[in-house]
Formats: C-alpha cells, sequence, structure tokens
C-alpha cells in the first residue's frame, strides 16, 4: 500500500502533522520505534502548553494520541533507518524488516540526550545513571541523587526529584540558566543543595556507585558529593544521523528547511525539535508540524 504521507516520530511533532494532514484527506502513517508520545511521555509536568495549565507529559501525550486516533491515522512501530527518495514514491525502510511506501515524508524524529563522557558514566549508564527522572526517580526515594545540569529540564526534573529523595544536590558548570520562576522554585526547596560553576570529572564507585567528583571552575577546588544515583540533563543532540546521505543535515546534525518545513529534497519535509531553529518545546514542535503537513497536502495534490 502506498501512503501519501509517512510521519517519522510520533511525538508531538508527528502527531501533530498527522492530525493536520488526516483532516486534509491524507491517508496518513504514522511510525515509531517507541510507543506513541515522544519526550513528553517522560515528562512530568508541562506548565506551558497553552490552555492545558499544569498537565502530566504521558497524559497530554495520550490526549495527543486519542485525536490522532480519532481521524483514522495509521500508527505501527518501525524503526527507520534508510529513506529511498526516488520519484515521486518514497521508500521507508525499518530495521525490524519492513518497508513502506509513501508519496511524502516528515522526519520528525526529535532528539536524544547528550552524555558527560567521563570516567565511570558507562559503568553506570542505565543502572544508577539516568535520563529520565519520571521512569527512575522512584528508586530515590528517602535516598541522595546528583541531578547534573541548570537548563529548564534539570531544573524542572531537579524539583520533581526533590519531591522523592531525601536529598538532591544539583551540580552545573554555569549558574542556573531555567526560566527564573522554576529557578526560584528549586531554590526554596530545603532538601536541594546546587553547586554552580563546577565541572564534572568522573563517577565513583566500583561496583556500587558513590556519588560524582565535581572541581569548581572559580577556585579550583575539588569536591565528592555522594549520592546514590544521578541524573544527567546537560542538552539534547539530534536523532538525524540514518538521514544523513540524502544530504538535509547542516554541521550539528540537525535537519534544514524552510519556513514551509520543506527540505531540499522533494517530498520529504521535517518538523519538531529534529530542525535547526532556537526555541525546542511542545508548542514549536505541534507549530511545525501542522505547517509540514500543509506543505505536504500541497504536494501531494500537485502530484496528480
Ligand atoms: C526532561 C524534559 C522536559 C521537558 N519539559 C518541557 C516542558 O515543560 N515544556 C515544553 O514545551 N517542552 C518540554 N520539553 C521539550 C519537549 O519534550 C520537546 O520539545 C518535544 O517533545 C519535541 O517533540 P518532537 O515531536 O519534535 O520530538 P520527540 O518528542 O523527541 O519525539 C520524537 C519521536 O521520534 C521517534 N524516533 C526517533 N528516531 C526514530 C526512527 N529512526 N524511527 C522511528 N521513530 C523514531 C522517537 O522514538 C520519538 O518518539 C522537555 C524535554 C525534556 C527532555
Amino acid at each position: 500500500m502506498t501512503y501519501d504521507v509517512a510521519i517519522i516520530g510520533s511525538g508531538p511533532a508527528g502527531m501533530t502533522a498527522a492530525i493536520y494532514a488526516a483532516r486534509a484527506n491524507l491517508n496518513v502513517l504514522l511510525l515509531d520505534k517507541l510507543a506513541p508520545g515522544g519526550q513528553i511521555v517522560n515528562t512530568f509536568e508541562i506548565q506551558n502548553y497553552t490552555g492545558m495549565g499544569t498537565i502530566n507529559g504521558a497524559d497530554l501525550a495520550i490526549k495527543m494520541f486519542e485525536h490522532t486516533q480519532e481521524l483514522g491515522v495509521t500508527f505501527d512501530y518501525g524503526t527507520v533507518t534508510e529513506i529511498q527518495p526516488g520519484g515521486n514514491i518514497k521508500k521507508l525502510i525499518c530495521e525490524e524488516g519492513p518497508t513502506f511506501e509513501a508519496k511524502a515524508v516528515i522526519i520528525a524524529t526529535g532528539t536524544k540526550p547528550r552524555m558527560l563522557g567521563i570516567p565511570g558514566e558507562l559503568d553506570f549508564a542505565g543502572s544508577s545513571i539516568s535520563w529520565c527522572a519520571i521512569c527512575d526517580g522512584a528508586h530515590y526515594r528517602d535516598k541522595k541523587v546528583i541531578v547534573i545540569g541548570g537548563g529548564n529540564s534539570a531544573v524542572e526534573e531537579a524539583i520533581y526529584l526533590a519531591g522523592l529523595a531525601e536529598e538532591v544536590i544539583v551540580a552545573t558548570l554555569f549558574n542556573l540558566t531555567a526560566d527564573p520562576s522554576a529557578c526560584d522554585k528549586l531554590r526554596a526547596l530545603p532538601n536541594v543543595k546546587i553547586y554552580e560553576y563546577y565541572e564534572n570529572i568522573e563517577f565513583l564507585g566500583t561496583n556500587k556507585f558513590e556519588g560524582l567528583k565535581v572541581k569548581s571552575t572559580k577556585t579550583g577546588e575539588e569536591l565528592v558529593l555522594k549520592a546514590d544515583g544521578a541524573f544527567e540533563y546537560i542538552g539534547l543532540k539530534p536523532t538525524a544521523e540514518v538521514f544523513k546521505d540524502l544530504g538535509i543535515l547542516n554541521d550539528y546534525g540537525y535537519i534544514e528547511t524552510d519556513a514551509y518545513m520543506a527540505t531540499k529534497v522533494p517530498g520529504i519535509y521535517a518538523a519538531g525539535d529534529i530542525i535547526s531553529k532556537h526555541l525546542r518545546q511542545v508548542i514549536t514542535a505541534c507549530a511545525d508540524g501542522a505547517i509540514a503537513a500543509q506543505s505536504v497536502a500541497k504536494y501531494v495534490e500537485n502530484l496528480k
């Protein structure tokens, strides 16, 4: 079967693109290597999506996915490893085996967390070092935990963890750069200690995680922050390596698009955190998805 559009990635960008495409009477395939929702599935609270007040990320993801299903969007699991641009029909090759065909493609594969790359990190990655407070925070009930980073994600997740853990230690290379209201909230919590301008040296422990050695970038003083585990929020990197042969990535690995979310390959569009832009948020991902779908509708119409 040839779909009008195949959307790779079912985060906020992909799901919004699916909704707009289905409402434009396109036959839509929405593909993801994981369950639908993207990064918001693992976000405790979203407080800046218009009209929602404060909403749990997973709840918002479910609402978005239900919306796609009400409109008849086909969802399937698949890790796309290649797009063969062809002529008017694009082929999507999946790691799991199947291939899919569509007249147009929207890439909405988002980002993944950056790692520190310091000694000890790989020994504890996935056990005592995590990138998802929602998934793993419950292990630290009444324990001590380190949060690394000072941006919005780090501060929001530190606030969440402070509600579970006995103590949360925030270590950041610069000062806290998150929204001032979130920083104020974190600083006011009695069980949070913040170390600003500290560089991460190594994770400590042989079989059991013991803590993190840090060094002040101001005084050179080294400290051992003892804890039972750590969460890293030091930024994100694009999930687009598999599309590099299409020649649509910039030097940082993000996809270049124009204002219509079109890449330079006819019929291939991109939306959300994966594109080169300044603000990576749910609301901007949704906006990109809507624009991409409208552009695809025109592209498919012109193929007739
Ligand atoms: C901890 C944290 C807290 C955040 N808090 C907020 C907040 O409070 N407010 C806010 O507005 N934003 C917040 N964000 C940012 C927000 O989550 C993102 O901007 C948004 O999810 C981007 O949506 P997206 O659809 O572009 O990508 P994503 O949500 O990253 O979704 C991409 C999807 O693509 C899939 N995928 C990737 N590669 C492939 C492949 N090859 N084949 C098939 N599927 C693939 C992934 O599995 C994923 O489901 C937060 C992010 C993090 C990490």
